[in-house]
């Protein structure tokens, strides 16, 4: 049975809309700051990606939110006076001459929401976060691991750029490094919720606007290295040869193969990297090595994926005189979207006269460490072409407005649903 003061909260929010000029012509002020050709350059703790950050904190404040920076520099903006909210955020570092919307837009979708529902006159609120570092320039997701408590000391303390520089010195520089740190209340905070352009092809492909997003994929880095014996490659004949390299080619294409045969339907998988060494024309190679990366939403087949690679590396040890070893370097799990939040998405899409394909994605995302502290949810919109993590990253004006109208119609529900 629905109460009066949520019939009234509903219905002061079912006349919430957003501005979609307006929208548009933040994340167009914002792609300024740092701006290369048709993308952006802000790196983590960089003095273009401080900019955005105070840029934002400007903007969260005109915007009425009591908004601050905390000690990692992650801008966080509450609704004054609401006592239950949903987090809206993403990130606004970028990849080196990286696309304008990768991160920025989900931040500005927050902003834009959090000022209809302020404008309404509804009562409950949207909370804002742009999370610092999602992209890795000293420590990957440094703001969202912080904001549900997942961060470790340690791993702040040994997290340096690729230029060797310090994140804790590079958070001093940047006026940040105090010990602040903004987080999910879990008393305050009912969702979180997180608008992305795609990075793929697939909306496009499917002429599909709104991308619902299921789960986004877990991943294992797996090294195979090949030690033979180097010897001169026009003295040793054929059969006398311990050729890592020779051996590390025919595995790899066996491998393929195989890991085809155990993938499901969304697994995906790659070979990064084959190292050749001395890596010399006259040279037989004496040590190889193979990165190989693969993603699913299912850990069963992750582990899958493993075992044929390692059943491979045994099959393939000794062979030629060549032996070879395996071993992970790197894991993470799957994390799932809530799946009411999911149909909430795809409601508010059908409201708004849009399409929408549930999808797995297979790029992290800030919501992945927020998924198993709060329900969470995340929305796609298509990417031109399908690109990302670069300047020619781009979507159209009429989607991004789109794609902020069906979360906006997301909180609606959600807030309506609270009481
Ligand atoms: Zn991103």
């Amino acid at each position: 049975m629905i109460s009066r003061a949520s019939f009234l909260w509903a219905a002061g929010l079912e006349k919430m809309d957003i501005d979609g000029r307006r929208l548009v012509d933040d994340l167009r002020a914002l792609a300024r700051i740092g701006k290369v050709g048709t993308g952006v350059n802000r790196l983590a703790f960089t003095p273009d990606d401080v900019a955005a950050r105070q840029w934002l904190l400007a903007r969260m404040g005109a915007a009425g939110l009591d908004a601050r920076i905390d000690g990692l520099g992650n801008v966080y903006g509450q609704t004054p006076g609401a006592t239950k909210a949903v987090v809206i955020g993403s990130h606004t570092d970028t990849v080196p001459k990286g696309g304008w919307l990768d991160g920025a837009m989900g931040v500005i979708y927050g902003l834009e929401i959090a000022r209809a529902v302020m404008e309404s006159g509804a009562e409950g609120g949207v909370d804002v976060v742009s999370f610092a570092d999602e992209e890795g320039t000293f420590l990957g997701t440094l703001g969202s691991r912080s904001f549900v408590g997942e961060l470790r000391e340690e791993d702040l303390a040994g997290a340096v750029n690729g230029d060797g520089e310090a994140l804790a010195a590079s958070l001093l520089a940047a006026g940040y490094g105090h010990e602040d740190r903004a987080k999910l209340d879990p008393a305050r905070h009912i969702a979180y919720l997180e608008g992305h352009i795609e990075q793929g092809p697939r909306l496009e492909a499917e002429g599909v606007r709104i991308g619902v997003v299921t789960s986004i994929v877990g991943m294992r880095r797996m090294l195979v290295v090949f030690h033979g014996q180097a010897d001169h490659a026009g003295t040793t004949p054929m059969a006398m040869r311990k050729d890592a390299g020779g051996r590390m080619v025919d595995f790899a294409h066996e491998l393929t193969g195989k890991l085809g045969a155990t993938a499901g339907k969304d697994t995906v998988w790659n070979f990064g990297r084959m190292v050749f060494e001395p890596g010399a024309s006259n040279v037989v190679p004496q040590r190889a090595e193979l990165l190989i990366e693969f993603r699913d939403i299912d850990m069963a087949v992750i582990d899958e994926m493993e075992a044929v690679i390692r059943t491979g590396v045994a099959a393939a040890d000794g062979l030629g005189g060549v032996r070879t070893e395996t071993s992970v370097l790197e894991t993470s799990a799957p994390a799932h979207m809530d799946a009411s939040i999911g149909a909430a998405i795809e409601a508010a899409a059908k409201a708004a006269g849009a399409m929408s394909l549930a999808m797995p994605s297979g790029a992290g995302h800030d919501a992945m460490h927020l998924a198993s502290h709060v329900p969470s949810g995340m929305l796609f919109i298509p990417s031109k072409g399908g690109r990302s993590h670069d300047t020619a990253e781009d979507s159209a004006e009429e989607d991004i407005v789109l794609g902020c109208r069906v979360m906006a119609g997301t909180v609606a529900r959600l807030l309506g649903l609270s009481e």
